[in-house]
């Protein structure tokens, strides 16, 4: 548990704390744009024991609740035409769409697997020649490489009975388009930092410098958050819009090279839409076109589906910093992780989810 323990350390929380106090003159908005951020915030109280002058607003930077309903919709399509094999995270089976979910469709007989990872599906595929194997590729930067490296992994194994229902994300559009909303009150960021322990910051000054927000880039135990806030309003205070680095002993400014390559061979820079949000351009990759053959829209006609979202669930407001979980009339009575009405009560990394499971 090296270069854990002692980021969780309670004398050094204590320590950074007093730090923040000594800091701060005045109310500070700053949001953390990742669900393990949020998760960690809730999970260790971080924020109750912050100075009442700073306010966490939680972001949209969970990849399964930022997963369109479109999206869901086409998955749930595709796994439900017999001789397919759908293969996704655990996370995605619960995920409501319109009217179901991929848990309904495997009770119903859909042969729906969970996979740790995308060349998991690819085996799956080299084992099952006779059907079609589908992986659902959704995240941030994060999985992306992998999910790239499947690709190129299932062309150069000639395997023509794999393709990806690609719903990739990216952090720095949505973080702009954040920052330009007229309902904005965001005023420091902290970014993820396993993001840019892949994508590097080297985006992120032109950003603070165009809003005039600090970015400091975050870590994920109590005493990096707090090491992150710290830094954040100190900048505040200062009048100061710098990209930090709290996370040097994970990220670079330049990031992996290699993974970045691996990201731009197979996928390029498209509008995605988000969950609740709706479209945010250029802030999602899909495939080249040169891979279309691997491409389970295409393949299975499923491109042109709409959906829409229920008009009860907040959870758009929720993952723009707008509201609180709490603000929501079906927090913890109709909706439950045990029964989610939105995608942010099913996903751990969850903003509701997160409330509902260290606040209720
Ligand atoms: S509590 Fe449930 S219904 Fe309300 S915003 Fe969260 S996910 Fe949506």
């Amino acid at each position: 548990m090296k270069h854990l323990q002692e980021y969780r350390d309670n004398r050094l929380v204590q320590i950074v704390i007093k730090k923040i106090s000594d800091s701060v003159t005045r109310k500070w908005s700053i949001m953390e744009i990742c669900g393990g951020q949020t998760h960690s915030i809730m999970k260790y109280g971080l924020d109750q024991l912050l100075p009442t002058e700073i306010e966490l607003i939680h972001g949209p930077g969970c990849p399964v609740c930022v997963t369109s309903l479109e999206m869901i919709d086409k998955a749930l399509e595709i796994a439900s035409l017999p001789d397919v094999i759908f293969t996704s995270y655990g996370d995605m089976l619960r995920v409501p769409g319109s009217t179901k979910d991929l848990f309904s469709i495997r009770a119903n007989g859909g042969d729906i697997r969970v996979v740790y990872s995308p060349l998991d599906a690819i085996k799956i595929a080299q084992h099952n020649q006779d059907k079609q194997v589908v992986f659902f590729a959704i995240g941030f930067e994060t999985t992306a490489p992998a999910n790239a490296m499947s690709i190129l992994q299932a062309k150069s194994l000639g395997l023509h009975n794999f393709s990806a229902l690609v719903s990739h994300v990216r952090v720095p559009p949505a973080v702009e388009f954040l920052l330009s909303s007229p309902y904005n009150r965001i005023q420091g960021f902290l970014a993820a930092g396993h993001v840019c322990a892949v994508m590097g910051y080297w985006e992120y000054p032109a950003i603070a410098d165009k809003y005039h927000v600090p970015i400091t880039i975050t870590g994920f135990e109590p005493v990096d958050i707090l090491n992150g806030i710290l830094m954040t309003i100190q900048h505040l205070e200062t009048e100061n819009n710098e990209v930090s680095n709290a996370y040097s002993r994970v990220v670079t400014k330049e990031g992996n090279k290699p993974a970045q390559d691996m990201i731009k061979k197979v996928f390029l820079t498209i509008d995605r839409k988000w969950r609740g949000i709706g479209v945010i351009p250029s802030s999602g990759w899909g495939l080249r076109p040169e891979f279309d053959s691997y491409n389970a829209e295409m393949k299975f006609s499923v491109g042109s589906i709409q959906s829409n979202e229920s008009s009860l669930c907040i959870a758009g407001r929720i993952l723009q910093g707008l509201e609180k979980p709490f603000n929501c009339h079906a927090f913890g009575s109709q909706c439950t992780p045990e029964n989610p009405l939105g995608a942010t009560m099913v996903s751990s990394e969850g903003a509701c989810a997160a409330y509902y499971r260290y606040r209720n």
